[in-house]
Protein backbone atom coordinates (compact mmCIF):
# COMPACT_ATOMS: atom_id res chain seq x y z
CA UNK A 1 0.00 0.00 0.00
CA UNK A 2 1.17 3.16 -1.06
CA UNK A 3 2.51 5.13 1.95
CA UNK A 4 1.75 9.27 1.35
CA UNK A 5 3.73 10.45 3.73
CA UNK A 6 6.55 9.41 1.54
CA UNK A 7 5.35 11.90 -0.99
CA UNK A 8 5.42 14.86 0.80
CA UNK A 9 8.84 16.64 1.27
CA UNK A 10 9.74 18.87 4.23
CA UNK A 11 11.41 22.25 3.01
CA UNK A 12 12.62 24.09 5.96
CA UNK A 13 12.55 27.80 6.41
CA UNK A 14 10.48 28.20 2.96
CA UNK A 15 8.87 30.62 2.18
CA UNK A 16 9.95 32.54 5.69
CA UNK A 17 12.41 31.74 8.85
CA UNK A 18 10.18 29.33 10.87
CA UNK A 19 8.41 27.76 8.68
CA UNK A 20 8.59 23.72 7.58
CA UNK A 21 6.95 24.18 4.19
CA UNK A 22 5.26 20.68 3.57
CA UNK A 23 6.02 20.30 -0.55
CA UNK A 24 2.89 18.34 -1.86
CA UNK A 25 5.13 18.23 -6.04
CA UNK A 26 6.35 14.98 -5.03
CA UNK A 27 2.86 13.32 -4.24
CA UNK A 28 1.88 15.03 -7.56
CA UNK A 29 4.04 13.88 -9.75
CA UNK A 30 3.58 10.12 -8.71
CA UNK A 31 0.68 8.48 -10.49
CA UNK A 32 -0.02 6.02 -8.21
CA UNK A 33 0.55 7.98 -5.08
CA UNK A 34 -1.75 11.08 -6.92
CA UNK A 35 -4.21 8.67 -7.35
CA UNK A 36 -4.32 6.72 -3.78
CA UNK A 37 -4.57 10.54 -2.72
CA UNK A 38 -7.97 11.33 -4.25
CA UNK A 39 -9.20 7.65 -3.83
CA UNK A 40 -8.06 7.91 -0.30
CA UNK A 41 -10.20 11.54 -0.07
CA UNK A 42 -12.97 10.09 -1.41
CA UNK A 43 -13.10 7.04 0.80
CA UNK A 44 -12.51 9.29 3.75
CA UNK A 45 -15.28 11.49 2.55
CA UNK A 46 -17.45 8.57 0.97
CA UNK A 47 -20.60 9.34 4.07
CA UNK A 48 -20.35 13.06 3.72
CA UNK A 49 -23.97 14.81 1.79
CA UNK A 50 -21.54 16.48 -1.48
CA UNK A 51 -23.74 18.95 -3.89
CA UNK A 52 -20.01 20.24 -5.36
CA UNK A 53 -16.48 20.12 -4.32
CA UNK A 54 -15.37 23.74 -3.15
CA UNK A 55 -11.09 24.02 -3.76
CA UNK A 56 -9.01 26.98 -2.21
CA UNK A 57 -6.55 28.46 -4.63
CA UNK A 58 -4.44 26.99 -5.56
CA UNK A 59 -3.51 23.44 -4.26
CA UNK A 60 -6.57 23.00 -3.38
CA UNK A 61 -7.66 23.50 -6.93
CA UNK A 62 -5.71 20.58 -7.71
CA UNK A 63 -7.00 18.09 -5.08
CA UNK A 64 -10.46 19.31 -5.13
CA UNK A 65 -10.90 18.94 -8.93
CA UNK A 66 -9.67 15.20 -9.13
CA UNK A 67 -12.13 14.84 -5.93
CA UNK A 68 -14.93 16.07 -7.87
CA UNK A 69 -14.38 14.20 -10.54
CA UNK A 70 -14.53 11.18 -8.07
CA UNK A 71 -17.38 12.15 -6.55
CA UNK A 72 -19.32 13.26 -9.81
CA UNK A 73 -19.78 16.42 -8.52
CA UNK A 74 -19.66 20.14 -9.96
CA UNK A 75 -16.02 21.82 -8.45
CA UNK A 76 -16.11 25.67 -7.39
CA UNK A 77 -13.45 27.45 -6.97
CA UNK A 78 -12.14 30.36 -4.38
CA UNK A 79 -10.02 32.50 -5.16
CA UNK A 80 -7.71 35.28 -4.36
CA UNK A 81 -9.13 38.48 -4.79
CA UNK A 82 -9.81 40.30 -8.31
CA UNK A 83 -9.36 36.90 -9.81
CA UNK A 84 -13.11 35.80 -10.54
CA UNK A 85 -14.50 37.39 -13.52
CA UNK A 86 -18.07 37.13 -12.47
CA UNK A 87 -20.36 39.01 -9.57
CA UNK A 88 -18.43 37.74 -6.23
CA UNK A 89 -18.99 37.46 -2.37
CA UNK A 90 -15.92 38.00 -0.30
CA UNK A 91 -14.08 36.82 2.86
CA UNK A 92 -11.29 38.89 4.77
CA UNK A 93 -9.39 37.17 7.11
CA UNK A 94 -6.66 37.62 9.69
CA UNK A 95 -2.94 35.94 9.30
CA UNK A 96 -0.15 36.71 11.70
CA UNK A 97 0.87 39.96 10.21
CA UNK A 98 -2.14 41.66 7.94
CA UNK A 99 -4.93 40.24 6.43
CA UNK A 100 -5.87 38.35 3.83
CA UNK A 101 -8.82 37.91 1.26
CA UNK A 102 -10.50 34.68 -0.51
CA UNK A 103 -13.63 35.59 -3.08
CA UNK A 104 -16.47 33.19 -4.27
CA UNK A 105 -19.10 33.75 -7.77
CA UNK A 106 -21.97 34.69 -5.85
CA UNK A 107 -24.12 31.77 -7.91
CA UNK A 108 -21.56 29.03 -7.00
CA UNK A 109 -23.24 27.39 -4.16
CA UNK A 110 -27.21 27.26 -4.16
CA UNK A 111 -29.30 27.75 -1.14
CA UNK A 112 -29.41 24.27 0.44
CA UNK A 113 -27.02 22.65 -1.19
CA UNK A 114 -23.93 20.47 1.10
CA UNK A 115 -20.64 21.06 -0.20
CA UNK A 116 -16.64 19.46 1.06
CA UNK A 117 -14.52 22.21 0.85
CA UNK A 118 -10.72 20.86 -0.19
CA UNK A 119 -7.00 22.22 0.22
CA UNK A 120 -3.31 20.49 0.25
CA UNK A 121 -3.29 21.40 4.09
CA UNK A 122 -4.71 22.93 7.11
CA UNK A 123 -2.04 25.08 9.57
CA UNK A 124 -4.08 27.64 11.58
CA UNK A 125 -7.74 27.17 9.32
CA UNK A 126 -7.85 30.98 8.52
CA UNK A 127 -8.58 30.11 4.73
CA UNK A 128 -10.38 27.25 5.51
CA UNK A 129 -12.62 28.93 8.05
CA UNK A 130 -13.27 32.23 5.07
CA UNK A 131 -14.03 29.88 2.60
CA UNK A 132 -16.54 28.05 4.94
CA UNK A 133 -18.34 31.41 5.94
CA UNK A 134 -18.79 32.23 1.81
CA UNK A 135 -20.37 28.82 1.50
CA UNK A 136 -22.81 30.12 4.30
CA UNK A 137 -23.47 33.01 3.19
CA UNK A 138 -24.53 31.90 0.14
CA UNK A 139 -27.54 29.76 2.02
CA UNK A 140 -25.75 26.35 1.59
CA UNK A 141 -23.91 24.07 4.33
CA UNK A 142 -20.09 22.90 4.72
CA UNK A 143 -20.71 19.23 5.14
CA UNK A 144 -17.09 18.42 5.98
CA UNK A 145 -13.52 19.71 4.92
CA UNK A 146 -10.93 17.17 3.13
CA UNK A 147 -7.37 18.27 3.53
CA UNK A 148 -4.42 16.06 2.47
CA UNK A 149 -2.65 17.10 5.76
CA UNK A 150 -3.46 18.65 8.87
CA UNK A 151 -0.65 20.45 11.12
CA UNK A 152 -1.99 19.12 14.06
CA UNK A 153 0.58 21.15 16.34
CA UNK A 154 -1.18 24.72 15.24
CA UNK A 155 -4.33 25.12 17.00
CA UNK A 156 -6.86 25.41 13.71
CA UNK A 157 -9.26 24.07 15.40
CA UNK A 158 -10.40 27.41 17.87
CA UNK A 159 -11.54 29.18 14.49
CA UNK A 160 -12.69 26.20 12.73
CA UNK A 161 -15.08 25.44 15.54
CA UNK A 162 -17.26 22.06 15.73
CA UNK A 163 -17.14 21.73 11.74
CA UNK A 164 -16.21 18.58 10.62
CA UNK A 165 -12.50 18.23 9.34
CA UNK A 166 -10.97 15.01 7.96
CA UNK A 167 -7.72 14.49 6.71
CA UNK A 168 -5.43 11.81 5.26
CA UNK A 169 -2.19 12.92 6.96
CA UNK A 170 -1.56 14.25 10.78
CA UNK A 171 1.28 16.06 11.99
CA UNK A 172 0.72 16.45 15.92
P1 LIG B 1 -3.95 28.44 6.94
O1 LIG B 1 -4.94 29.47 6.46
O2 LIG B 1 -2.98 28.97 7.93
O3 LIG B 1 -4.64 27.17 7.41
O4 LIG B 1 -3.04 28.09 5.70
C1 LIG B 1 -3.47 27.22 4.75
C2 LIG B 1 -2.95 27.55 3.39
O5 LIG B 1 -1.57 27.91 3.41
C3 LIG B 1 -3.07 26.34 2.54
O6 LIG B 1 -3.54 26.75 1.26
C4 LIG B 1 -1.68 25.76 2.48
O7 LIG B 1 -1.40 25.31 1.20
C5 LIG B 1 -0.75 26.88 2.87
N1 LIG B 1 0.22 26.50 3.94
C6 LIG B 1 0.23 26.96 5.20
N2 LIG B 1 1.24 26.43 5.92
C7 LIG B 1 1.87 25.57 5.09
C8 LIG B 1 2.99 24.67 5.24
N3 LIG B 1 3.66 24.54 6.38
N4 LIG B 1 3.33 23.92 4.17
C9 LIG B 1 2.66 24.03 3.00
N5 LIG B 1 1.60 24.85 2.80
C10 LIG B 1 1.21 25.62 3.82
Amino acid sequence: MTNLEDYIRDIPDFPKPGIVFKDITPLLGDAKAFRASIDRLAEELSDVACDAVVGIESRGFLFGTALAMAKDVGFVPVRKPGKLPYDTVSREYSLEYGTDRVEMHSDAVKKGQSVIVVDDLIATGGTATAACELVEQLGATVSALGFVIALDFIPWRERLGDRDVRALLRYG
